[in-house]
């Protein structure tokens, strides 16, 4: 029998470039997500095919355990079959169909999205606790393709609720849902780049903050309060001292975040949060900036920052409800002037976890 699992993708409200350093981040799933048709195979193989990519890949199941990355997208649906087979579970002859409505490299987490509803297509009727279905795609991700990523977007994928976003601690893994103020709107504005640097960036800053760690003899910022970051500041050199600053202060920011139902608020913890992934972190680039720049100045814009891992992708923009179309407009009109390509634009609902689709 076929059967039809969904994962979805996310956008992270505030607490960018955290979840690696065991800290705290707010995302929300999005109803934008990756569809996944599991029907029975003959063969003993795992088929499957991206609609998106209209291409198909097959492996033997026997053969998983030893598979080694091809470093394409077909890495991600064999990483996620070698982790489910390494924690235990079966997996039966399928053939998979894959279809997206999720950006892919747009900072709105198409990896996650993938791998989860991959995931749950290949459990099937084992049952896989959410956490570690959140972690089996994780290490998909860590030790098949090889980007080492935080917990957030497979975890928000998992545990996104309808209506609400959720702060989750990525030290203990616990998470506190949260509403937004009824006034507020969030767009997604896509500009449409991502710069080749984008992989190569994230794995060097991850190392710049383990070496931050590491120096100021802690095993994680999220160790590190900020008045004992000032004590220590001096004593790191540039690069890890601007990247800790950063993440240290992003954290406080998403408390801050979380505990306020001022748009205005809101609004400038976002532009505060863009203004240190600019300068301190520096993982923007100039199409991010001149969307952000563009954006405070528009009329009903609270805030607005880069979300994702950065040097492209998506900004979000905290609007207030109803200038929606307004806002829109012009920075279509201002981006396409600017740089002669038409930013897309995504109305970001929060929307419920991964699931089976279930046809009545
Ligand atoms: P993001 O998660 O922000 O969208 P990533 O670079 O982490 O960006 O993940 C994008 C990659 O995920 C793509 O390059 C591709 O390998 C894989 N992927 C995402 N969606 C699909 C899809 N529908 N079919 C096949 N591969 C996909
Ligand atoms: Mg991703």
């Amino acid at each position: 029998m076929t059967r039809t699992f969904r994962a979805p993708g996310r956008v992270n409200l505030i607490g960018e470039h955290t979840d690696y350093n065991q800290g705290l981040v707010l995302p929300m799933a999005l109803d934008l997500a990756t569809f996944v048709e599991s029907a029975p195979n003959s063969a003993p193989s795992l088929k499957v095919h991206s609609e998106h990519y209209r291409e198909s890949r097959e492996w033997q199941l026997k053969t998983i355990p030893r598979l080694e990355p091809a470093g394409d997208w077909g890495d991600y649906v064999a990483g996620v079959a070698r982790e489910l087979l390494r924690a235990g579970y079966r997996l039966e002859p399928r053939s998979l169909s894959i279809r997206s409505t999720v950006p892919e490299g747009a900072g709105l987490s198409s990896s996650a999205a993938l791998e989860i509803s991959c995931a749950l297509a290949l459990a099937l009727d084992q049952p896989v606790p959410p956490l570690e279905l959140a972690q089996i795609g994780q290490r998909a991700e860590v030790e098949f393709v090889g980007l080492p990523c935080g917990i957030m977007d497979q975890y928000v994928s998992v545990f996104g609720r309808e209506g609400s976003a959720l702060v989750i601690d990525c030290r203990n893994l616990e998470r506190k849902y949260v509403t937004l103020p009824s006034e507020v709107s969030i767009l997604a504005v896509n500009s449409m780049v991502k710069h080749s640097l984008s992989q190569s960036a994230y794995r060097q800053r991850t190392e710049e903050c383990a070496d931050a760690a590491r120096r100021l003899g802690v095993s994680s910022l999220r160790d590190v309060s900020p008045s004992a970051f000032e004590a220590a500041a001096v004593t790191l050199p540039e690069a890890p001292r601007k990247r800790a600053r950063h993440v240290i202060e992003e954290n406080g920011r998403v408390v801050r975040f979380a505990a306020s139902t001022d748009p205005w608020e809101l609004g400038s913890l976002l532009v505060e949060s863009h203004r240190s992934l600019q300068r301190l972190y520096e993982v923007s680039c100039e199409e991010l900036d001149f969307l952000v720049d563009t954006a405070v100045e528009i009329e009903g814009v609270f805030g607005a920052r880069v979300t994702g891992g950065g040097f492209g992708g998506c900004t979000i923009n905290l609007i207030r409800a109803g200038c929606e179309a307004g806002f829109s407009e012009t920075i279509e009109c201002a981006y396409q002037a600017r740089f002669g390509v038409s930013p897309r634009i995504y109305r970001c609902r929060a929307a419920a976890g991964a699931g089976e689709i279930t046809t009545s």
